[in-house]
């Protein structure tokens, strides 16, 4: 086994393949890597400023994408993962190749779910979820409480298995809002508003 590289995953939000790819250690201490889905539509980039490891990844659960800044001790030794702030879940995996490539399949599998659940189905909790949607209900009747970044009130939502979906009727901007858990409701119950981030520029 060779220890002196590191294996980097991620789902690409384009095509929704995982991307997996190795870097050694050198070249990403020696200069910025950059690991791109064979698609075309994202890239997943490093950058060591002697410090620490820069990492931005785009993100195939929510379609954003997420930057974090790793020590050199996390980044380079281990496994680690990166969650996404919007759905909670981990959507980037470096670490050797055995653990990074089983953790894309499971993450593969989790999203391709999440996809053929869009629309219909049993919600993963139904408290959880009718809460939310009562809680979303309470935030859109206050002023301006649901809004989007591109200026616009008009707005529809699209209730998935785990998540509802806030959907810009003027931009199509999207914001995810999660719906699995009894955190989830808690997060969702601290803001007063929500602002969808408006469409992602191209
Ligand atoms: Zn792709
Ligand atoms: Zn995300
Ligand atoms: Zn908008």
């Amino acid at each position: 086994m060779n220890e002196e590289t590191r294996t980097f995953g991620y789902l690409c939000p384009e095509c929704g393949k995982p991307v997996t790819a190795a870097r050694d250690f050198f070249t990403l201490a020696a200069a910025d890597a950059a690991i791109a889905c064979e698609c075309g539509g994202s890239v997943l980039r490093t950058s060591y400023d002697g410090k620490r490891y820069r990492i931005s990844v785009p993100c195939g659960l929510c379609g954003g994408v997420h930057t974090a800044s790793c020590a050199p001790e996390r980044m380079l030794r281990g496994a680690t993962a990166l969650a996404c702030p919007k759905t909670g879940q981990f959507s980037c995996f470096i670490g050797d190749a055995g653990t990074v490539e089983r953790q894309m399949k499971e993450l593969a599998v989790l999203a391709e779910k999440e996809r053929q659940d869009d629309g219909g189905g049993a919600f993963l909790d139904n408290v959880v979820m009718y809460e939310v949607l009562s809680e979303l209900k309470d935030i859109a009747s206050r002023p301006d409480g649901i809004t989007c970044r591109c200026g616009s009130g008009r707005w529809k939502t699209r209730v998935r298995r785990a998540a509802v979906d806030l959907i810009c009727a003027d931009c199509g901007g999207r914001l995810r809002v999660p719906a699995a858990t009894d955190r989830d409701l808690d997060d969702l119950c601290c803001h007063m508003k929500l602002v969808i981030p408006g469409a992602a520029p191209r």
